[in-house]
C-alpha cells in the first residue's frame, strides 16, 4: 500500500479542502503516515493569501525534498490555482493542481501508482489544466480544523462511528457550507484563485453535519470564503440564519460554530438568533481591514468604520460575552500614519478579543498590485508589530472581563501533568485541572 504525508496552509477554508483530499485518499487505498520523510507522496495544499504565504508554501515543498528526495510531491491549493507553472519549477514536484481540480487528485494518484510501482524518482511536473472556477455546484468539503499534528491520531479512542473512520481523528471538525467570492476587494486574490460565491445544499450539510456528529463531533465550525452570502446563489434562496436553524432543528449536533463573517451580514436579526441559543458559540468574527474611510473606500471595501462600528455595539447588546475577533491589513498603499493612527485608535476604543494582523503585499493581477505610494516595508513591518502588540493587549483585557464567568469548555487534545486545555463558547482556551480526555464537556468558572 503507497503511503502519503498532507499539510496544509491557511485559513479554514484550505483546512477543510486538505481534509476532504485526505478522506479521498484513504478511501482510494492509500495508507497516511504522519511525517513526510515516511511518505511515497507528499501532498501540500497551500495558501496565496499573501507574499508571504507563497513563500511558506516554496520553502515546505523545498524542505520535503531535501528531507526526502524520493518523495513524489503533489501541490494543491489556492497558489497551485494562481501560479501554477511557478510550482512546477521547483525541485521535487510531480503534480501541481488547482482547486478547479482538488476532486480529481485520488485518481490521479491512483494511476501513478499503478503505472510506476516502486518508481518514486521525481519526475518531470504536470499541470492539471485550470479552469474557470465560477460554475459548477459547490464541492464537499469537511474535516478537521488541524490536519498535521503531532496527536490527533491519538483522538481517535474518543470518537466512534463511522466518521471518525473516515474523518480522521479529531474533536472540533470544519465543514466548509461556501466557497468562492463575488466581491473584489482590491488587495485580494482569493476571487481569483476560488472562483465565485457558490453554497453547499441545505440537505446536504444537516446530512453532514449528522454524520460528523455520528462520528463522534461535539462541535463543528461552519466555514466559507464568503460566509455570509451562504444560499444566495442557490436557486431556492436561503439565508445563513436559515440554515442555522434547520442544523439546530433536524441534527443532535451539541455546539456549531461560525468562523469569519462580513461586518455587514452581522445583523441584528442573526444576533438576537445566537443570543436565543446555546448551541451557538459566542463567538464572531469580522474582517476590519482597516478603520480609516479613505483606506477602506481604496480598498473597495463597502462599509465604513461607523457601521462597523454600530455592528460591535449590537454584538455587545445582545451576546454580551462573546469574544470579537477581526482580520487588519497594515500597509495597504496610500496608507498614511494618519490613516494608520486612526486604525489603531479604533481597535484600542473598541472591545476586540483578538487581532489577526495581516502586512499588505501586492498581489499579482489584484487591483492594489500597481498602486501608488508604497508605505516602506520597514514602516509595514513596524505598524504590524504595534498592532499585535495591542492584540495582546486586548486579549488579556477580554480575559480579564471574562474572570468568573461560567462557560462550557470543550476538552481539546493538549495535556500538562495535571491539566487539560479546553475551549469555551467565546473562544478562550483555558487548561482546567486534571488529565481529561478529549472532547468532553466541562462547566468552567474562569
Ligand atoms: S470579501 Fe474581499 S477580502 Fe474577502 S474573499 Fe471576498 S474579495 Fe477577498
Amino acid at each position: 500500500m503507497a503511503s502519503f504525508s498532507i499539510e496544509n496552509f491557511g485559513c479554514r477554508a484550505t483546512q477543510a479542502d486538505a481534509a476532504a483530499i485526505e478522506r479521498e485518499l484513504r478511501l482510494s487505498g492509500l495508507a497516511r503516515v504522519r511525517e513526510h520523510a515516511d511518505a511515497e507522496i507528499v501532498v501540500l495544499n497551500t495558501c496565496t493569501v499573501t507574499a508571504a504565504a507563497d513563500a511558506q508554501a516554496r520553502d515546505a515543498i523545498r524542505h520535503v525534498h531535501a528531507t526526502n528526495p524520493a518523495a513524489r510531491i503533489l501541490v494543491s491549493g489556492c497558489y497551485a490555482q494562481r501560479a501554477p507553472e511557478e510550482l512546477a519549477a521547483l525541485p521535487g514536484v510531480e503534480w501541481v493542481v488547482g482547486n478547479s481540480h482538488l476532486g480529481e487528485i485520488p485518481g490521479l494518484l491512483s494511476r501513478a501508482i499503478q503505472e510506476q510501482p516502486g518508481s518514486l524518482g521525481a519526475g518531470s511536473s504536470s499541470i492539471i489544466p485550470i479552469e474557470a472556477l465560477a460554475v459548477g455546484e459547490m464541492s464537499l468539503a469537511r474535516g478537521p480544523a488541524k490536519i498535521l499534528t503531532s496527536d490527533i491520531f491519538e483522538q481517535s479512542a474518543v470518537l466512534t462511528g463511522p466518521a471518525s473512520a473516515e474523518d480522521g481523528e479529531h474533536t472540533r471538525p470544519t465543514l466548509k457550507i461556501q466557497d468562492g467570492c463575488n466581491h473584489r476587494c482590491a488587495y485580494c486574490v482569493i476571487p481569483f484563485v476560488r472562483g465565485n460565491s457558490r453554497s453547499l445544499a441545505p440537505d446536504r450539510i444537516v446530512g453532514e453535519v449528522r454524520s460528523l456528529v455520528a462520528g463522534g463531533a461535539r462541535e463543528i465550525v461552519l466555514s466559507g470564503i464568503n460566509l455570509g452570502s451562504y444560499g444566495r446563489d442557490l436557486a431556492a434562496k436561503i439565508s445563513l440564519q436559515s440554515v442555522l436553524r434547520r442544523i439546530l432543528d433536524e441534527t443532535p449536533l451539541e455546539r456549531l460554530r461560525l468562523s469569519s463573517i462580513e461586518p455587514m451580514d452581522v445583523t441584528e436579526d442573526l444576533l438576537r438568533f445566537v443570543a436565543a441559543e446555546p448551541r451557538i458559540a459566542q463567538h464572531l468574527h469580522m474582517p476590519l481591514q482597516s478603520a480609516s474611510n479613505r483606506i477602506l473606500h481604496a480598498m473597495h471595501r463597502w462599509y465604513r468604520a461607523e457601521h462597523y462600528e454600530r455592528r460591535v455595539e449590537l454584538i455587545r447588546e445582545f451576546v454580551p460575552d462573546a469574544a470579537i475577533g477581526a482580520d487588519v491589513i497594515v500597509g495597504f498603499p496610500g496608507e498614511t500614519k494618519g490613516d494608520y493612527e486612526e486604525t489603531r485608535a479604533f481597535i484600542e476604543r473598541l472591545p476586540f478579543a483578538y487581532l489577526h494582523v495581516f502586512s499588505f503585499s501586492p498581489r499579482p493581477g489584484t487591483a492594489a498590485a500597481n498602486l501608488a505610494n508604497p508605505v516602506p516595508p520597514a514602516e509595514i513591518r513596524n505598524r504590524a508589530r504595534e498592532l499585535r502588540a495591542l492584540s495582546a493587549k486586548k486579549a488579556a483585557e477580554f480575559r480579564a472581563a471574562q474572570s468568573r464567568r461560567r462557560h462550557l469548555a470543550l476538552t481539546l487534545n493538549r495535556q500538562g501533568e495535571n491539566w487539560t486545555e479546553s475551549l469555551t463558547g467565546n473562544y478562550l482556551k483555558v487548561r482546567i485541572s486534571g488529565r481529561h480526555r478529549t472532547n468532553e464537556w466541562h462547566e468552567v468558572v474562569l
